[in-house]
């Protein structure tokens, strides 16, 4: 288990259960895809029709599943919800297509990774509400074509890129969520901690902020780790002191790094002095799989500028070094 990962980890799910917030108002930041979305559900609402099918796109754990069930929440209808691997016969995904009712949310998460005769089911379904549907085999074979309810589908992807371009053109709105400002990630904190029944001060709460990898699933982790501190070391109050004590035992350093991503950046610097290193290369020298690198360590590291990507690979760049104290003559231009 990584504490700083992006990903659900065990023990998660009641965390998700309990702090994620359940309409736009109560949903942190983002405010561009909050406003837009506002505007196009009081537009189907009005109109009294399913939403537009929307795609969200962005590293793991920015809130693009909380978004989903907010939708469903204010548009007032249910939501089903699966994911990409999840469905493996194109009968499964006709099974919950069928089951759906008038304007019903259905949420795949990790849509790029539907198989390609799934992903065909989806066609039809999503732009005319139909299933084409093979019964019999052989020359006796015969398509036949099953109304389903309007639905809306919300995909939820890690890279827009992975997605199939057919898939990608028939969602009508796409959204990019961003990584969340220490302000927008203190915001959560305190109110996770306001859920949680514990006491926290303003600086506490954005020391907290500050180490969580921009990304609310972090900020919350953080919070009740830093919680289960606080019982034992003081008196139960998150402060700056206690929160900095504790994060530094979980060994979460003042820019949000651990080990696993100091190792990420010692590789590069000191196996293949500083890159650039072929992604593949890295993962095998590091012991993580490429898409767990590019899915939930690269996309903070870059944005922090730590590593930078390039057509011949990674490169650790001089926030790398100087963070990590290694030298390295840097030309004026880099
Ligand atoms: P994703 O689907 O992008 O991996 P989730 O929607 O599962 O991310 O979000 C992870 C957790 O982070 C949620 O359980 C929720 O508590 C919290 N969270 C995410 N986005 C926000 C937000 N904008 N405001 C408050 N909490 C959020």
């Amino acid at each position: 288990n990584r504490l700083l990962n992006g990903r659900p980890e065990n023990g998660d799910i009641e965390t998700d259960r309990t702090l994620r917030p359940r309409t736009l108002v109560d949903y942190v930041g983002q405010p561009k895809i909050k406003e837009n979305l506002s505007v196009f559900i009081r537009a189907a609402l009005n109109r009294e029709e399913a939403l537009d099918h929307i795609l969200f796109h962005g590293p793991p754990g920015l809130g693009k599943t909380t978004l989903a069930h907010i939708i469903a929440q204010e548009m007032g209808v249910q939501i089903r919800t699966t994911s990409g691997p999840v469905i493996e016969k194109a009968g499964d995904l006709a099974a919950i297509l069928t089951n759906l009712e008038s304007r019903d949310v259905l949420f795949i998460d990790e849509i790029h990774r539907l198989s390609p005769v799934v992903e065909e089911i989806l066609y039809p379904a999503m732009e005319d509400f139909k299933l084409d549907i093979i019964i019999g085999q052989g020359p006796s074979a015969r398509s036949i074509k099953i109304d389903i309810a309007p639905f809306t589908l919300v995909g939820a992807t890690t890279r827009s890129g992975l997605l199939t371009n057919p898939l990608r053109d028939r969602f009508g709105i796409l959204f990019h969520l961003n990584f969340y400002s220490v302000e927008e990630l203190a915001s959560i904190v305190s109110r996770s901690a306001l859920i949680l029944n514990v006491e926290i001060e303003e600086q506490g709460a954005r020391e907290i902020a500050s180490r969580s990898r921009a990304t609310p699933r972090v900020a919350n982790r953080l919070t009740r780790r830093v919680r289960d501190f606080a019982q034992v070391l003081g008196d139960g109050r998150i402060t700056k002191d206690i929160a900095m004590k504790s994060l530094d035992m979980l060994d979460v350093d003042h820019v949000g790094l651990d080990a696993m991503d100091r190792k990420f950046l010692e590789t590069i610097i000191l196996k293949f002095d500083g890159g650039p290193v072929g992604i593949d290369t890295l993962a095998a020298a590091v012991g993580e799989e490429r898409d767990t690198l590019e899915d939930v360590y690269e996309p903070y590291l870059v944005k922090e500028g730590f590593v930078d990507r390039t057509p011949r690979g990674r490169v650790a760049t001089r926030r790398a070094y100087e963070h990590l104290k290694h030298k390295r003559q840097f030309n004026n231009q880099e």
